[in-house]
């Protein structure tokens, strides 16, 4: 583990280190500076004590002797309204074929209160087996004491691949767990692949604004640790007779944190399900007016889907961020895309161009997103949308 102390005999009390730690971690008592639990580790502080008072132990980095102790691919079952949230079933499927290639177990890690009904689903889906630690501690998603409780896991059993989603949980925790156990992390991998040669993961992820995929590596440290984004990945269909083992390791559940939750206002994950819906029914700047929303949603309606948006909707607050598709808002693989007054920029393209059928309306017939579409329609947005609403609710009834 990590450590840092304080050399008493050695600080003056100048007070240099308090402005160089970004966590307010430091202050000075009787002329001598005192860490107190706000201090993450990080070890920003210490090059700017002169004296040498500020005693910082890294974490004991992994030798390339260790690496080959590390055998496993590890999913985590991300919980969502009480059941196992898509995209770790989409990574299960990915998961499968990576631990295939490797010949090594494919485990999911479970967290919550009575959670067994979920542990059954994710071995159905791929899981050889699932490190379950069902507590009424873990019933709602904590950034603190899941972190604390899967790095216990990792360090017990260390696994060689950790994937999670790049879901509002998945982003706090994966950050939080790799940071704490001093391994790399790639965000939102759209690809991954195992070297053949060197048994590596090829994480690979869209990078300078869409314009280039880069392939990343961990070769030095592990777990090698990748966020995936849903949809991306396919899941493999359910097999209720496949069979895999339920384990529960002993951990120790944290009992102080310092981040308790409430309330749980479930109207966001539940109204705006965009990443989950079959048809997604998005409006561009092209729409001209945040009024004509409802003409939108009202598509959305009569189809029973979700309203996305693109960027320049938001970003001229039209529409709240939670609705945005694209490379900085949420990546959707609808099986029908309407794509309404939408130019088709790259960034928005990364968020949708997976859809299984893209229906596309502008009034510009070289607007790019005709590029990408399944069906096009040269017109008026205003126009166009109102018909088509008419036309589905005669046949719709
Ligand atoms: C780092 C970065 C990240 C980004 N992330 C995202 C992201 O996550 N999602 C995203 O969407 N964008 C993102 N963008 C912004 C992106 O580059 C575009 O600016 C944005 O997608 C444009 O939105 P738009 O197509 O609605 O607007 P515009 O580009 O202005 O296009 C409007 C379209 O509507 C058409 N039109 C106009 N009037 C009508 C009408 N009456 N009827 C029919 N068609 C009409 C026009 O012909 C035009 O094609 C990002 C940009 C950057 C730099
Ligand atoms: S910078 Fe060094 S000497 Fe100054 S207060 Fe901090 S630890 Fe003490
Ligand atoms: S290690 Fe980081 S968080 Fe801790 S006292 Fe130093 S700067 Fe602050």
């Amino acid at each position: 583990m990590a450590n840092i102390k304080i050399v008493v005999e050695k600080c003056v009390g100048c007070k240099l280190c308090i402005g160089a730690c970004p966590f307010g971690a430091i202050k000075v008592e009787d002329k001598k500076a005192v860490i107190d639990e706000k201090c993450t580790l990080c070890g920003a502080c210490v090059s700017s004590c002169k004296l040498s008072a500020i005693d910082f132990q890294k974490e004991e980095t992994i030798t390339m002797d260790d690496l080959s102790s590390y055998k496993g691919v590890w999913v985590f079952g991300e919980v969502k309204c009480g059941t196992a949230a898509s995209v770790s079933l989409e990574l299960l499927g990915e998961g499968r074929k990576l631990s295939e290639q490797l010949k090594v177990p494919l485990s999911a890690v479970l967290l919550g209160e009575n959670v067994e009904p979920i542990a059954n689903t994710l071995i159905s889906h791929g899981a050889d087996n699932v490190f379950m630690v069902d507590h009424p501690s873990l019933k709602i998603f904590n950034d603190e004491s899941y972190t604390d409780i899967f790095v216990q896991l990792i360090q017990k059993y260390k696994p060689e691949i950790v994937l999670m989603g790049a879901t509002t949980y998945g982003r706090s925790l994966a950050p939080r767990v790799s940071s704490r156990i001093n391994t790399g992390l790639t965000a939102d991998c759209t690809g991954l692949e195992i070297d053949p040669e060197r048994k590596i993961l090829l994480q690979t992820r869209p990078a300078f604004g869409g314009n280039l995929m880069a392939t990343i590596i961990c070769p030095n440290h592990r777990p090698q640790m990748s966020t995936v984004r849903p949809k991306v990945m396919k899941a493999l269909p359910a097999d209720p007779t496949r069979m895999g083992e339920i384990l529960r390791p002993e951990v120790v559940i944290p009992q102080e944190v310092k981040v308790k939750v409430s309330q749980v206002v479930s109207s966001v994950c539940e109204m705006v399900n965009l990443t989950e819906a079959d048809i997604i029914v998005s409006a561009g700047r092209g729409i001209g007016d945040p009024k004509n929303l409802k003409v939108i949603e009202e598509l959305a309606v009569v189809l029973g889907g979700a309203v996305g948006a693109s960027r320049a909707v938001v970003d001229a607050g039209w529409i709240e961020y939670s609705h945005q598709v694209g490379q900085t808002g949420k990546t959707v693989g609808p099986k029908v895309y309407f794509a309404c007054g939408i130019s088709g920029a790259i960034q928005h393209l990364a968020g949708m161009s997976s859809s299984d059928t893209i229906i596309a309306i502008n009034k510009n017939p070289d607007a790019p997103i005709f590029k990408v579409a399944t069906f096009g329609i040269v017109g008026d947005v205003l126009e166009v949308v109102p018909q088509l609403v008419s036309e589905f609710k005669s046949r719709l009834g």
